[in-house]
């Protein structure tokens, strides 16, 4: 018996005697995402995660011939829902930075940074990769109520999902080392592990962050829409901080779009009729500097754009003459904020101070009907 093997006997026999053995187990009850899902589909009917991956299901027949390749011990966990012994991972121990891969299809399904030490001898993470590419199943085996998680495009299990992890998800995926494949930071990405689609950010402060986000939402080809503090000189702070007006914050939202199905400029014309950027440090009935008007850029073509569009939407008889006062900045640390905050609109129904039809119009863009496009 070589000596690692030994640890790892060891190591099992003294969890069960401790009673720590459980820690895969105990009844725990349904989690909930700590994020909403949001994918796009494209015109031939592809799934699309933010992060740019295909996440559209494979065939049955499609997941056999990739199974094919895997290990017994693959094999019994991906595909049967089997459980690796704790502490035995050859993953547990791995603090290289990289991502983790589904080992059956290559999917990026963690990252290094969100991987911590959870003392219950499985590989765990308090985040996935993207919501999209992690599936959740309620799992009702062995006389317990948990949620199993599954490779999104492979449906391979994975591990399960329980709530007590470490902020700020609270979140403990707990793996099988065999269920995935690690790639090095550095190391070439093989080519079912890399994105199909870039996406693109961009930053908008408009007022209170509720009516803009929402409005961001609306627009097909954008991914995800996130309330949050910018542009301000403390670290994560608060609502009630940012409130004061001492931290510099603007309220702003975070749009995560394909910029091959709607373009930065688009959304650039569409903010600056979404809100009044003639107003100095408010909006509607709002007063403060975290209200002001901001457009913060990402790389030199943002700033490009939103210099040329601001001058000419200012040359032009968009607001009558009155003087435009968005200030454009490249985009500073960007803090989500607190949960209640994010698709408020959506959530509570209340009206906000944006003008959702006047912005669609300026933008060219037709306005959908029914649910939010960014959901
Ligand atoms: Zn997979």
């Amino acid at each position: 018996m070589n000596p690692i093997a030994a640890t790892c006997l060891f190591t099992a026999a003294a969890l069960a005697v401790a009673g720590l053995g459980a820690a895969f187990g105990p009844p725990t009850g349904s989690t909930a995402k700590e994020t909403p899902v949001r994918t796009l589909t494209t015109a031939d009917g592809r799934t699309i995660s933010a992060a740019g991956h295909d996440v559209t299901p494979l065939s049955r027949e499609a997941v056999a011939e990739l199974a094919k390749s895997l290990t017994p011990e693959q094999y019994r966990i991906t595909q049967n829902a089997g459980t690796e012994r704790p502490f035995c991972g050859t993953l547990l121990d791995n603090k290289k930075d990289g991502m983790y891969v589904c080992v059956v299809c290559g999917l990026p399904l963690f990252k290094s940074e969100h991987k911590f030490t959870s003392g219950t001898g499985w590989p765990s993470f308090f985040t996935g990769f993207d919501p999209a590419h992690v599936a959740e199943k309620t799992d009702t085996s062995h006389g317990m109520v948990r949620t199993e998680i599954n490779c999104a495009r492979c449906d391979a299990h994975l591990g399960h999902v329980f709530p007590d992890g470490p902020p700020p998800t609270n979140l403990r995926y707990c793996l099988n080392s065999e269920s995935l494949e690690f790639v090095e930071k550095g190391q070439p990405v093989p080519k079912e592990s890399q994105p199909v689609m870039t996406t693109e950010t961009a930053y908008f402060a408009g007022g209170c962050f509720w009516g803009v986000e929402h409005g961001f939402q609306m627009i097909p080809g954008v991914f995800t829409v996130e309330s949050g503090y910018q542009q301000g000189t403390v670290d994560n702070p608060t609502y009630k901080q940012v409130c004061t007006g001492n931290t510099g914050h603007a309220e702003s939202v975070k749009v995560v779009f394909d910029p091959a199905t709607v373009s930065y400029e688009t959304l650039l014309r569409f903010f600056m009729a979404l809100h009044d950027p003639t107003q100095l440090n408010r909006q509607g009935p709002d007063f403060g500097t975290q209200y002001r008007s901001g457009v913060y850029t990402v790389g030199d073509d943002q700033l490009t754009t939103a210099k040329k569009v601001l001058a000419e939407l200012q040359a032009s008889s968009a607001f009558a003459g009155r003087t435009i006062v968005t200030e454009v900045e490249p985009a500073k640390a960007f803090y989500a904020a607190e949960d209640y905050h994010q698709d408020y609109i959506e959530k509570t129904g209340r009206a906000c101070h944006v003008n959702i039809h006047g912005a669609f119009k300026a933008a060219g863009l037709e306005e959908p009907t029914g649910k939010p496009a960014g959901h």
